[in-house]
């Protein structure tokens, strides 16, 4: 299907936990804004999540462009309670030699601050994964990969995965 092979942040794919699986398309279910109380709006999880202890640091997934990185809850914006460490971060890049493949990541910080996009190796280590336990607690600690090819949603688990 393609020539994108990835380096993943780790081994082990998240199994099932309290808050769900980590599988691409597991079913979740978010809290609605302004709708009945107690509904909720079913999805489908868009990524697949492995497993990874906060702190650790994880290798680009291949030679890629980082273009720019953010957060992934609007309201952990200028939260005083958080650190600058512990606002989950989410990170985007795109593959360097076909742009039409975009990698996101989510719950890691990279670790240069300089701006984007910058180019990193495929294996070289560029981000520092977060608790996601601190906002979600139980849940099991893990690096969420989402991957679009010309903006539609592929499993990362159908994408060949090296070790770094
Ligand atoms: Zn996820």
């Amino acid at each position: 299907m393609s020539d994108l092979r990835i380096i993943p942040p780790s081994r082990q794919v998240r199994g099932v936990d309290d808050y769900g699986s980590g599988a691409f398309g597991a079913k979740r279910k978010r809290w609605t804004a302004g709708a009945a109380l107690n509904a909720k709006t079913e999805y489908e999880h868009k990524g697949l999540d492995f497993v990874v202890a906060p702190g650790t640091y994880i290798p680009c997934p291949c030679d890629a462009w980082i273009i720019r990185t953010g957060i992934a809850y609007s309201d952990e914006v200028n939260n005083p309670r958080l650190s600058e460490d512990q606002v989950l971060g989410s990170i985007r890049l795109e593959w360097a030699e076909d742009p039409a493949w975009q990698l996101k990541y989510l719950y890691a910080r990279p670790i240069y601050k300089g701006g984007f996009p910058f180019r990193v190796d495929g294996g070289i280590p560029f981000a520092v994964v977060q608790s996601v336990a601190r906002r979600y607690p139980g849940i099991v600690n893990h690096c969420h990969v989402e991957i679009r090819h010309r903006g539609v949603l592929v499993d990362p688990a159908t994408i060949l995965m090296e070790q770094a």
